[in-house]
């Protein structure tokens, strides 16, 4: 069955259970939520009156809790330890992240690897993974590292610099991949030949490791190393493509997530995006009837 949601908000007096309702506005059958605003990192505790509701609700909707994902906030950067107050910062945050996780009963937390901010590839890379390695195992949650655009200093560009960070991690059943179709084509990466996509990332790291997809249509060409999102069947990839990869058969039992932008900033599109993902037929109007019907 096909697993289609989208990133959904987590207020503090709704928590999980406004991210459900939200989610099940959009005919949503998963979702992925940042445990309080994507940007910063103040968050608030976790209510679990509010969990245990949410979770009762997703049994009447026939939601499968184990492939609802997290997302940790994108200010968190392992790969710099120039500063080690700063570096530690993270980690400690990550490590309340995956708290807040097995609070909620959340599975998987999606984490960008980071930036190198000019120490260079190598650097991060080991200190991506000694950040990791000081937190995984400690709880019953498997963090996703997510294909980077390539943008700035971003590190995970490429499946060889993730497959170099997952190769250093300690605690292999604790590591998977969260793979974003924006950002793999701002990477270079051409989704029009998905199957060769996977098949380098099955000999590479291994298809089985894939626990999100982020479907994201791409304002920008192949290789520009940009990560601007557009509204699906809008962008370089196109409608046909991201249907491709929806539905491709190797991937059926993973999640996919949309993070595609609001029409005008204002309207989510999500519930008319998954509907055309439905129906599998690109509807060219979907951005004006998303402002009328908002
Ligand atoms: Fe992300
Ligand atoms: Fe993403
Ligand atoms: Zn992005």
């Amino acid at each position: 069955m096909l697993l289609i949601g989208s990133h959904v908000g987590f207020r503090k007096d709704s928590q999980l259970l406004g991210s459900l309702q939200e989610a099940l506005s959009y005919h949503a059958n998963t979702f992925m939520f940042y445990t309080g605003a994507p940007q910063n990192t103040s968050r608030y505790p976790i209510q679990d009156g509010l969990t245990i509701e949410a979770l009762s609700l997703m049994k009447d909707a026939k939601i499968d809790y184990s492939k609802v994902v997290v997302h940790a906030p994108y200010i968190i950067n392992l790969a710099n330890d120039k500063d080690p107050d700063k570096f530690m910062f993270s980690v400690r945050f990550l490590q309340e992240e995956l708290e807040r996780c097995e609070l909620l009963g959340i599975k998987s937390l999606v984490l960008h690897p980071g930036s190198h901010v000019g120490l260079g590839v190598d650097t991060a890379i080991s200190n991506i993974a000694k950040g990791l390695n000081m937190i995984l195992g400690t709880h019953d949650v498997t963090i996703l590292l997510e294909t980077m655009a390539g943008k700035g200093t971003e590190v995970g560009s490429s499946l060889e610099e993730i497959k170099r960070i997952i190769d250093l991690v300690d605690d292999k059943e604790h590591i998977g991949v969260c793979i974003d179709t924006c950002h793999l084509n701002d990477a270079g990466y051409d989704m029009s030949k998905f199957d060769d996509f996977l098949d380098q990332f099955d000999s590479l790291i291994g298809i089985r490791k894939i626990g999100c997809v982020h479907v994201n249509d791409s304002k920008n060409l192949l290789g520009a190393h940009k990560d601007r999102h557009e509204n699906i069947g809008f962008g370089t990839i196109g409608f046909d493509n991201l249907i491709s990869i929806i539905y491709n058969e190797r991937l059926e039992d993973v999640p996919k997530i949309l993070e595609t932008p609001y029409v005008d900033r204002e309207y989510a599109p999500y519930k008319y995006e998954i509907e055309m993902i439905r129906n599998k037929e690109f509807d060219s109007g979907i951005l004006d009837k998303i402002r009328k019907q908002a």
